[in-house]
C-alpha cells in the first residue's frame, strides 16, 4: 500500500530532451534520493578522441539545473571559444561543443582512461553538481546505435542525428552487439528495488529500445508496475525525429502505436489530451490509459505531469498491481 507518492522509489528510463524533462519533474515531486534514471548510451560516440555521452549529459545537466532549456542540449551561459578556434582550423564543427561542456568530456575521457567506469564517472559528476537523484548510464560497455539509411549508408547515431540533421530516410535501426552487452551494475537492481518504473516520453525506437535491448531488462520490468508517457502528440513529436522515423520504418506515428510498442510490459499509459479519445474500450484492456496535458514547457508543467504519473502509479500499486 502506498499512501504518499513522494515516498515512492521510482526508476525512470530516459533518452535526452523528452526524458530529461519528465525526470526533472519526478525529481521535484519525489523525496530527495528516491529517483533513479537509467539513461540511453546508444547515442554515445567519440569526437576529437573524447568520450561523449549526449543523453547522460542532458539528463545530468537538467537535474543539476544547468541545462540550456532553449536549445534542449548543452549548458546555460555557455561560451564557444574552442568551437570558434576549431572553425578557424577547418576542423569538423558539426557537433557543437561549448567550452564548459568540453570540460565535461575532457574530464570524463581522462577518468575513463584511468580505469573508471562510465557509471562511476557519472556518479562523481552528479555528486559535484549536487544532483540528488541517481543517474545510471544504461551500460558501462560501449553500445552503439547505428542508422541504415534508405540509400544504404550506415551512420553512427550522432552522424545521422546532428551532422545529417535527421534528413536521410531511415531503413533500419541497428544496435551493435546488443546481446553481448551487460546492463550497468546498478541498473537491474534499481528496477528490482523500485516501487514504480516510468518510461519517459523519449523516442521509443532510438532512446528507449536500446535500454530495453539489454539482457534481463524486459523480464525485470515485467515484475514491476510500469507507466509509459507518450512522446508523440497528434502524430507529431514535440522535438526530434521519432514520428518521421516511424513513418519511414512503416510504423504508425501515434500515441496508440507507442502504447502498442510497450504493451508487453506496461500497466499504465499517459498520453496527451490533444489526442482525445484514441483508444476504444477493447484496446489493451489490461492497461490503464490516462489523457492529460503532457506538454512540458516549464518546471511547473514538468512537476504537474510527474505528479499525475506518480498518482497513476499509486493507483496501480494499491488497486491493480499485486506484489508476490
Ligand atoms: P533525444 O535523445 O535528445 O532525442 O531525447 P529523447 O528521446 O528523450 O526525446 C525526444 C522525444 O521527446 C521526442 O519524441 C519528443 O516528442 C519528446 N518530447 C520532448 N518534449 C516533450 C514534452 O514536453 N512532452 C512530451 N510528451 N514529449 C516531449
Amino acid at each position: 500500500m502506498v499512501t504518499d507518492f513522494k515516498a515512492m522509489r521510482v526508476t525512470a528510463l530516459a533518452g535526452g530532451v523528452g526524458g530529461a524533462k519528465l525526470a526533472l519533474g519526478l525529481q521535484l515531486a519525489l523525496a530527495p534520493g528516491n529517483l533513479t534514471v537509467i539513461v540511453n548510451t546508444g547515442d554515445d560516440f567519440e569526437h576529437f578522441g573524447l568520450a561523449i555521452s549526449p543523453d547522460v549529459d542532458t539528463v545530468c545537466y537538467t537535474l543539476a539545473g544547468k541545462a540550456n532549456t532553449e536549445k534542449g542540449w548543452g549548458l546555460q551561459g555557455e561560451s564557444w571559444n574552442v568551437l570558434t578556434a576549431l572553425k578557424a582550423l577547418s576542423a569538423p564543427t558539426w557537433f557543437q561543443l561549448g567550452d564548459q561542456d568540453l570540460a565535461t568530456h575532457l574530464e570524463r575521457t581522462r577518468l575513463l582512461q584511468a580505469g573508471w567506469s562510465l557509471s562511476q564517472v557519472t556518479e562523481h559528476f552528479c555528486k559535484l553538481w549536487q544532483v540528488s537523484s541517481h543517474v545510471l548510464p544504461m551500460s558501462d560497455q560501449p553500445f552503439r546505435t547505428l542508422i541504415r539509411t534508405q540509400t544504404g549508408e550506415l551512420l553512427a547515431f550522432q552522424e545521422y542525428f546532428v551532422r545529417e540533421r535527421c534528413e536521410p530516410a531511415v531503413a533500419e535501426i541497428m544496435f551493435q552487439h546488443a546481446e553481448d552487452i551487460q546492463p550497468a551494475p546498478q541498473a537491474l537492481k534499481s528496477v528490482d528495488a523500485a516501487d514504480l518504473v516510468v518510461i519517459c516520453p523519449s523516442n521509443p525506437w532510438v532512446s528507449i529500445d536500446p535500454i530495453l535491448a539489454l539482457p534481463g531488462m524486459v523480464p525485470a520490468l515485467k515484475k514491476k508496475p510500469v507507466i509509459a508517457v507518450s512522446p508523440i502528440i497528434q502524430g507529431k513529436t514535440v522535438k526530434g525525429p521519432a514520428a518521421k522515423m516511424a513513418q519511414e520504418l512503416g510504423l504508425e506515428a501515434s500515441a496508440a502505436a507507442v502504447l502498442g510498442h510497450y504493451a508487453d510490459f506496461v500497466n499504465g499509459f499517459i498520453y496527451d489530451q490533444l489526442d482525445g479519445d484514441i483508444f476504444t474500450s477493447d484496446a489493451y484492456p489490461g492497461i490503464i490509459k490516462k489523457a492529460t496535458n503532457t506538454i512540458m514547457k516549464n518546471d511547473e508543467d514538468k512537476l504537474r505531469l510527474a505528479i499525475e504519473t506518480l498518482k497513476l502509479g499509486e493507483f496501480l500499486i494499491n488497486n491493480i498491481y499485486h506484489h508476490d
